[in-house]
């Protein structure tokens, strides 16, 4: 987790103190500047963690001037203010607001979090928050970019290649309400020894390095079993489990970059997750480092 100095705005949303920015997950990134539909448009606010139904916050004190819809059509979600006061101007997206019009205090609930998921399934569920003037209001937010921002942008290449089709960088699965994607996540009393790399279902997945398959692998001891599979693969150094995929076979020589099975239904099983490839060294040691 990487933090920006504090800023003077406080909670944007219930569970989200630090008002963790969205990393990346199947939609795109939270960050402010972040491509948006085939890069033809960038991201002009900073997409703020919240659960769908949680109480929305006002981050500063002032005036609620009217309603702002984000977008056309999409209606589940297609609500927001536009907030004035205290030296700042604000369009806050994807709530329902409690009122269009009146006084607000710091802290005081503004409205809730409107059912994203409906919307886009699997989306990290968030907040956007966009300056009246479209500059970037990272710096007042006290921002904490989650730990998939940092690895997925702030860390070398490794030695991997790309895993699943449309995601060439094997950016990882951020935290949905089913849990974290980053290696050692909790999971219950358990800790989370893979890491989730983003794949929607139905993909093509790809060897990651050179080697031979060395047999299926389950990940779950029974049940479960739209997505009960995956493969052993060793070679060129490494050893890893590869699960949730329907694997093209389960032995014999592959090269990187081949194809190497496809991404199985995930949301069937865990509706609203993130889906991913789950990655786990045959050790059990962090694989973070090698994609
Ligand atoms: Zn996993």
């Amino acid at each position: 987790m990487s933090c920006v100095a504090a800023g003077p705005w406080g909670q944007i949303c219930a569970g989200n103190p630090r008002n963790k920015a969205r990393g990346c997950d199947g939609y795109g990134c939270g960050y402010y500047t972040a491509p948006r539909k085939d890069g033809r448009r960038k991201h002009l606010g900073v997409d703020v963690i919240c659960r769908d139904g949680s109480t929305v916050y006002a981050p500063f004190s002032g005036m609620i001037e009217r309603r702002i819809n984000p977008h056309g059509g999409r209606n589940f979600i297609n609500k927001g203010v536009k907030l004035r006061g205290s030296g700042f101007c604000v369009h806050m997206f994807y709530i329902r607001p409690v009122t269009y019009r009146g006084r607000i205090k710091k802290g005081q609930k503004i409205g809730e979090m409107l059912p994203m998921q409906r919307v886009y399934p699997g989306i990290t569920s968030h907040v956007h928050v966009q300056n009246c003037n479209h500059f970037n209001v990272t710096r007042y937010l006290k921002i904490c970019f989650t730990f998939v921002y940092s690895i997925s942008f702030q860390v070398a290449a490794g030695p991997w290649g790309q895993i699943c089709a449309g995601n060439p960088r094997n950016k990882i699965r951020g935290c949905d309400r089913l849990g974290c994607g980053y290696y050692k996540a909790r999971r219950g009393n358990r800790l989370h020894l893979g890491v989730d790399v983003i794949c929607r279902d139905g993909s093509t997945v790809y060897a990651p390095f050179s080697g031979v398959i060395g047999g299926r692998v389950n990940p779950y001891k029974a049940g479960k079993n739209a997505i009960n599979n995956g493969i052993l693969l060793r070679g060129s150094g490494f050893c890893i489990h590869m699960f949730y995929i329907k694997p093209v076979r389960y032995s014999g020589r592959i090269n990187k970059g081949q194809k190497i099975g496809v991404m199985l239904p995930m949301q069937r099983v865990y509706p609203g997750i993130t889906s991913h490839v789950h990655v786990q060294n045959c050790d059990r040691s962090n694989p973070t480092g090698n994609l």
